[in-house]
């Protein structure tokens, strides 16, 4: 079995900005040449987040409403009044979407369906350079 790390950086604006990375994605895996297996996609940082989704801008946008509903930015957490930073929703958004998600790589390509894309996400109050790490693991 072989092991493969490469990692990227996107910058993203903030308060939930999400892009597209299935092509970044697609790409280590073919760089990898790992045929049969697994990838693993890690977003750094604990305001940031990874998924996939129908990326359009419908579904973009009331993912954003049900983040506000589940982690009002405006709420109070006890982490603004420990930091002073704000971002408490940020950082509850990002750990419920979770940093990272497997894909199947099957015959040198990812197995995602026809309307699903790998999304990153920047829940943090600033605009912030995300880094991404991508792990193939297989033959
Ligand atoms: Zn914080």
């Amino acid at each position: 079995m072989k092991v493969v790390h490469k990692e990227f950086i996107i910058k993203l604006d903030a308060e939930g900005d999400m892009k597209d990375i299935t092509q970044r994605v697609r790409e280590v895996v073919k760089e990898s040449s790992i045929k049969n297996g697994l990838v693993n996609v890690f977003a750094v940082g604990s305001t940031a987040a990874v998924t996939t989704i129908e990326y359009e801008s419908g579904l973009v946008s009331d993912f954003k409403t049900l983040m506000e509903k589940l982690a009002p930015k405006d709420a109070d957490y006890k982490h603004n009044l420990r930091w002073g930073d704000y971002n408490g929703h940020s950082h509850i958004r990002a750990s419920l979407v979770k940093p990272n998600i497997v894909v199947p790589v099957v015959d040198g390509d990812l197995v995602l369906g026809a309307w699903q894309q790998i999304v990153l996400i920047n829940f943090d109050n600033r605009v912030r350079e995300r880094r991404v790490i991508v792990t193939c693991m297989g033959d």
